[in-house]
Order: C-alpha cells, then sequence, then structure tokens
C-alpha cells in the first residue's frame, strides 16, 4: 500500500502457446480483480513471453504448437524492442565464469562468440561492450510484441 514502505511486483507470463497481452492493459485489471476479490495491492506488474527453450520448447514440440508459436512470434516482430533487448547491456556470468549474452543463452550453453572473451577471467569490457550478439529463433521471443525482458514489456504498446 502507499506509504508502507513495502513493495509487491508480479511476474506474469502466458500459460499456453500465445503472447502476453497489453502490460498496461493486464495491470489495469490485475488492481482491479487483486483488490476487488482479494484486498491485495500492488506496485507493479512485468509480463514476460515465453520464449520457445526448456520445458516450454517441450510443451510446444508435444502439443504440436511449435510451428505455430514460432509463426505467431516471428509476424509479432517488433522493431522498436530491438534497441531494449537486454543482452545489449548485461552478461550473464555462469558459476565456472563463463559469459553469455543473457541467461537464455546460459541455459541454451551458447556462450559469448565471434572474438568476446568466453570468460570472466579474461573479461575485457570494450570486446564486450562491443560485441555481436549469439542469436537464433529463441531471440524473437524478445522482441515480439511489446518486447519482453526480465523487466517485463520492453516498449509501451497499446
Ligand atoms: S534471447 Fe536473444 S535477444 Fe533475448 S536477451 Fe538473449 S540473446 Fe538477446
Amino acid at each position: 500500500m502507499k506509504n508502507s514502505g513495502l513493495r509487491i511486483d508480479i511476474v506474469h507470463n502466458p500459460v499456453g502457446a500465445y503472447l502476453p497481452r497489453s502490460q498496461a492493459a493486464l495491470e489495469h485489471e490485475y488492481h482491479e480483480r487483486l483488490l476487488t476479490e482479494h484486498g491485495i495491492h500492488f506496485n507493479q506488474i512485468f509480463c514476460l513471453t515465453n520464449l520457445p527453450i526448456g520445458r516450454y520448447l517441450d510443451y510446444l514440440i508435444e502439443s504440436g504448437n511449435y510451428d505455430d508459436y514460432l509463426s505467431a512470434l516471428c509476424h509479432a516482430f517488433n522493431s522498436a524492442a530491438v534497441a531494449n533487448v537486454m543482452c545489449l547491456t548485461t552478461l550473464s556470468v555462469g558459476w565456472d565464469g563463463s559469459l553469455y549474452d543473457c541467461d537464455f543463452n546460459q541455459m541454451l550453453d551458447l556462450t559469448v562468440n565471434h572474438g568476446a572473451p568466453k570468460n570472466i577471467m579474461n573479461f575485457d569490457m570494450d570486446k564486450l561492450k562491443n560485441r555481436e550478439i549469439v542469436i537464433n529463433n529463441h531471440c524473437y521471443g524478445c522482441v515480439a510484441g511489446c518486447g519482453s525482458s526480465c523487466q517485463g514489456a520492453t516498449t509501451a504498446g497499446d
């Protein structure tokens, strides 16, 4: 609640093979329903798009939704979201010092590449700052619709 000094943020991601709705619209709806139905106040909602990797990829393949979902991500490509992908400003570091463009690439064991140092022991700010990002089909999830990152949507959307 306002002035309580406490904070609750909610993370939302779809449970099926579709993109999340507008973060602003969902936040409005969550505020209304959580308050009227449960008396709960919260600060902010973060909408995440499911990337086709790991268990979600297994689900897509097993349910026969893989092609449709990838096609939906491609068709929802939003060039404005490209400037805000988290791999442009962050690195993920593995337990052994391996460097990854993001935690998704870490899950896929895709270390940074294209001449950038692959381990924190060889850290080189210039090379890492100017590195070419390692991308694959899963990256469409970060630039579809309103965009997606660990801090939710990356563009205002509708
Ligand atoms: S999944 Fe791809 S676009 Fe998204 S943060 Fe990782 S490297 Fe960047």
